[in-house]
């Protein structure tokens, strides 16, 4: 197009990680399409999404990865962390487990990606919050910790999902800038 406006100055790829059910695809097809699904199947076959945004004036295109059910131990594959340097690591804030899981998570992200990665910590399903089993003050403490960025989310109420992403792309726009 002339004025060169579809030109993109900067590709980070960002991967999801976390259990099975947490909403990662949920929350990937809220930033990417704006829509939500309440019986989200398995993603097959589509490895990533992209959504381009502007970040101080560069075009930065997101490259966001979602794993295909291999959410299991040890599953997933270096391929799928390789490059990455963005991580948005997503636990259920209504299933303890998936939130007990986030160090697994944590030194297998840590063991394959990239030193510098920048990562956050989210909280997702906060519509439930009748059914909540993680406070907000566990998971803070958890990330100060361990030095994440934590926010808490809703894909389905579109609360802080666009903020996670718009967080972390502006973090490694910084670190390469
Ligand atoms: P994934 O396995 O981590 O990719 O999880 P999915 O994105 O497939 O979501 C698993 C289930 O949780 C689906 O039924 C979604 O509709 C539901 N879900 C995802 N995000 C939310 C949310 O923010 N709130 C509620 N209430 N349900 C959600
Ligand atoms: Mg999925």
């Amino acid at each position: 197009m002339a004025g060169g406006s579809d030109k993109i100055d900067y590709v980070f790829k960002v991967v999801l990680i976390g259990d099975s059910a947490v909403g990662k695809s949920q929350i990937l097809a809220r930033f990417a399409r704006n829509e939500f699904s309440l019986d989200s199947k398995a993603t097959i076959g589509v490895e990533f999404q992209t959504r381009t945004l502007v970040i101080q004036h560069k075009s930065v295109k997101a490259q966001i990865w979602d794993t295909a059910g291999q959410e299991r131990y040890r599953a997933v594959t270096s391929a799928y962390y390789r490059g990455a340097v963005g991580a948005l690591m997503v636990y259920d804030i209504t299933r303890r487990q998936s939130f007990n899981h986030i160090s697994r998570w944590l030194e297998e992200l840590r063991s394959h990606a990239d030193r510098n990665i920048v990562i956050m910590l989210v909280g997702n399903k906060t519509d439930l919050e009748d059914q909540r089993a993680v406070t907000t003050e566990d998971a803070r403490e958890f990330a100060q910790k361990e030095n994440l960025f934590f926010l808490e989310t809703s894909a389905l109420e579109a609360t802080n999902v666009e903020n996670a992403f718009q967080t972390v792309l502006t973090e490694i726009f910084n670190i390469v800038n």
